[in-house]
């Protein structure tokens, strides 16, 4: 009687393994099936947003100066440091237009942003004042920008967040006159200290300090991508550059 009663329950038992595995097989199989649509996106994420960093100045043109501390070389070790902390940020990909002592006028810089498709463009100066007391960071953009622009909003993106990292005095964003106006990405000039202050010129050759400013800039970048909803460009993308003019990424077809 025990024995038969066992046999007997053996048979719905074998039933609901062969469901349960038949279940698995076919949603392994529709998970499979349906793979190509997920991974179409996450492909062109790993490409990562094309962002152009500029740390201004190099070579004869030293920047802004004092006490022997040069502005161009404060905006390259920043720039430095975005470039090891890169791998925080895999939304975006850093390009950067120096990344050694070297010189470049504007339009070599812009042709950087051109031969890479840039998507956004973000300058690093250095700020200076005649009265040593003047501090805190200012972000510029272009006087053709108005409030709620893109340029703008990138710019109000970075300097929040770079006064947030830094604890730094927070002078907001200014629009001027600039070669900026040239350029139709959303662009923008981060002041990431006055190098005339003394307090000020000693944190910006602060490692540590550069570290919080670089990491403070990366951040900022990546909450305007996510809030203005930017995603990767295609490959095949024409960047427009120089009003009216449009430039392919290098090593595409034509
Ligand atoms: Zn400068």
């Amino acid at each position: 009687m025990k024995k038969a009663a066992q046999s007997s329950m053996r048979l719905p038992i074998m039933l609901v393994v062969a469901a349960a595995v038949i279940v698995v097989v076919v949603f392994g199989i529709r998970a499979i099936w349906h793979k190509p649509d997920a991974s179409t996106p996450s492909s062109n994420k790993t490409a990562g947003v094309v962002v152009v960093i500029d740390p201004a100045h190099g070579g004869s043109d030293g920047g802004s100066t004092a006490e022997g501390v040069l502005e161009k070389n404060v905006t390259l070790a920043v720039a430095n440091k975005m470039s090891a902390m890169a791998a925080s940020f895999p939304g975006l990909k850093l390009v950067f237009t120096r990344n050694s002592d070297t010189e470049m006028s504007d339009a070599e810089r812009f042709a950087v942003a051109s031969q890479q498709a840039a998507q956004l463009f973000l300058a690093i100066h250095v700020n200076a004042f005649g009265q040593p007391t003047a501090l805190g960071i200012e972000t510029l953009v272009d006087s053709v920008h108005k409030a709620g622009d893109a340029s703008w909003s990138f710019a109000d993106a970075v300097q929040k967040s770079v006064v947030a990292a830094t604890a730094a005095k927070d002078r907001g964003v200014k629009a001027q006159g600039s070669a900026f106006s040239r350029l139709t990405i959303p662009a923008a000039s981060t002041l990431v200290g006055f190098i005339s202050t003394p307090e000020e010129r000693a944190k910006l050759i602060d490692p540590e300090y550069q570290d919080s400013i670089a990491r403070g800039i990366l951040q900022g970048v990546a909450n305007y991508v996510t809030s203005a909803g930017v995603t990767p460009a295609s490959a095949t993308q024409t960047i427009p550059l120089d009003n009216g003019q449009t430039a392919k990424p290098a090593g595409t077809a034509p």
